[in-house]
């Protein structure tokens, strides 16, 4: 009877915890790819990622002396179950996932009348604050604000910190990182790969399957780091590259440029190619060996160790029914144009898709203030679309997806994470942005055939809202100005909103 640790793709180090509780020779290590996973429709290039990574780091293991099973099969049971009975396993051990519906179906398994074995949870090493601590924190706040929690991070880790104030006498440094794109404007070339003869096995593996479920996205080219070594890479790339323009343009959207000044880490530190205390560690050494400014320095900090943590955190807080809030009473449906990852007439919504169509990846103003700013207006349902997010994007999984899309971006949690709504007409997307300069729609206009589809919804979204927002303090003042404009128009404005189908409510 022996012990076998269940590597899990979102986990792949070697001091994660449950590798870190045996040594080589002491467990079996598995890796499992299950077809069933290609059910959800991830984009292909997430799935070649997490595959190619999860092969990549079987192979480490192996070369630091562990014995490693991969396993291919339609189920992770049709996988499983032959191989913990061949090796007659009593106990597997794995270490907790941050996705709740993971561990559901995993314990779900494990009941499975073949199954074998004992299972046995290790409590999860890859965040800064576990789930305890942080509700520790949240105690009976109120209110739970990321900058407060922020804060505590900061001193608990002694980062950026002046003994107990902050370097350069503020936490934040916010508003100075907020400037529109200039004419020109171009990041500096983003670190990709060339995929070598793992990678390229995974993505001829994806492919044959691609037609069968309906997989999104191009599968090449593929150039997104697999190993721990290229996520290394990356982010010495963006520290040597990036790091001391990061703030001033990190919410610009730039046609032709869809890296700009930003990270491209959250993919790597996701899969666990990165330790966040040390990537932040790194960061701060880097920033001072350097000079970087300490708004670009912050920014990216707050990132990791403030809205990364603060989402985790809140995701285990909030609980499992917080998955199905609707506080709008969205109803909806997915528009075609992003189930084909394009196809809106509307030119930012189509720089961004395609973007996503091309590498899985899009920066956070852009899933902010195109994506997810359209879906609010619109009225789309949250659940689906915070399903569409989750399988598009790279770095995308449950509890990311959760609070940053279903709470931050659609509001469907009535508050609960973010204030107030993000809604913002195309006046937002024109001023921080080049996409307007190119679009069929006129960004001034919001009522008739040109007017911006943004100008349209927003105020039709305000309109519809505005009882619930009349008395809310951040909201008010948009409810005053939409009393200001005088009947007739709002009823052009509505009535435009009308004939944008893919904003409708199914019929009753
Ligand atoms: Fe987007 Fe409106 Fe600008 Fe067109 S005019 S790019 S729809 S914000």
């Amino acid at each position: 009877m022996a012990t076998a640790i269940w590597v899990l793709n979102d986990q792949l180090h070697q001091a994660q915890a449950a590798l870190a509780s045996h040594g080589p020779g002491e467990a079996r290590v598995v890796v499992v790819e299950a077809e069933a996973v290609l059910r959800q429709r991830p984009h292909l290039q997430k799935q070649i990622l997490f595959w190619s990574a999860q092969r990549h780091f079987a192979a480490e293991l192996k070369q630091a002396g562990w014995q490693v099973d991969q396993l291919e099969a339609p189920t992770h049971a049709e996988a499983l179950i032959p191989w913990l009975k061949q090796h007659e396993i009593s106990r597997l051990l794995v270490m907790a996932p941050p996705d709740r519906p993971i561990r559901q179906a995993i314990d779900r398994l494990a009941q499975h009348s073949d199954w074998p074995c004992e299972l046995e949870w290790i409590d999860n090493n890859q965040f800064l604050w576990t789930a305890e601590e942080f509700s520790r924190w949240a105690g009976s706040k109120k209110q739970l604000r990321m900058e407060f929690f922020y804060r505590e991070g900061r001193k608990r880790f002694n980062v950026l910190m002046d003994g107990d104030q902050p370097q350069g006498g503020q936490w934040n440094f916010d508003q100075d990182n907020r400037k529109p794109p200039k004419k020109g404007l171009e990041g500096p070339a983003p670190l990709w790969f060339e995929p070598d003869a793992i990678t390229t096995a995974v993505i001829e593996k994806l492919q044959t399957l691609a037609e069968r479920y309906e997989l999104p996205g191009d599968s090449e080219p593929f150039c997104w780091g697999v190993t721990q070594h290229q996520a290394q890479q990356v982010l010495e790339h963006f520290i040597a590259t990036r790091l001391a323009g990061f703030g001033p343009y990190q919410d610009a959207m730039v046609s032709g440029q869809p890296t700009l000044w930003h990270s491209l880490i959250s993919p790597y530190i996701n899969l666990g190619l990165l330790q966040p205390l040390a990537v932040i560690r790194q960061l701060e050494q880097a920033g001072s060996a350097q000079q970087v400014p300490l708004a670009s320095l912050e920014g990216v900090i707050r990132q990791l160790l403030g809205w990364r943590e603060f989402t985790h955190g809140l995701y285990h807080h909030f609980g499992e029914n917080y998955s199905h809030s609707n506080a709008l009473e969205a109803v909806v449906p997915l528009p075609q144009f992003l189930h084909e990852l394009g196809g809106s007439g509307m030119d930012c919504v189509d720089t961004v898709l395609s973007e996503l169509n091309e590498r899985g990846y899009a920066h956070h103003i852009q899933r902010l203030m195109v994506l997810t700013n359209l879906g609010l207006m619109a009225g789309w349902n949250p659940q689906a679309f915070t399903s569409w997010f989750q399988a598009q994007f790279v770095d995308a999984h449950h509890w990311v997806m959760q609070t940053n899309v279903l709470g931050m971006g659609l509001w469907a949690d009535a508050g609960r994470l973010g204030s107030k709504p993000y809604a913002a007409s195309g006046r937002y997307i024109n001023k921080m942005s080049t996409y307007c300069k190119g679009c069929r729609f006129d960004p001034t206009k919001r009522s008739g055939p040109e007017a911006c589809p943004f100008n349209v919804l927003y105020w039709d979204f305000m309109a519809r809202h505005q009882e619930r927002f009349r008395s809310h303090p951040r909201m008010a003042l948009m409810i005053r100005q939409l009393d200001r404009i005088d009947a007739s128009e709002l009823e052009a404005i509505r009535s435009t909103a009308r004939g944008l189908e893919w904003a409708q409510p199914p019929a009753a």
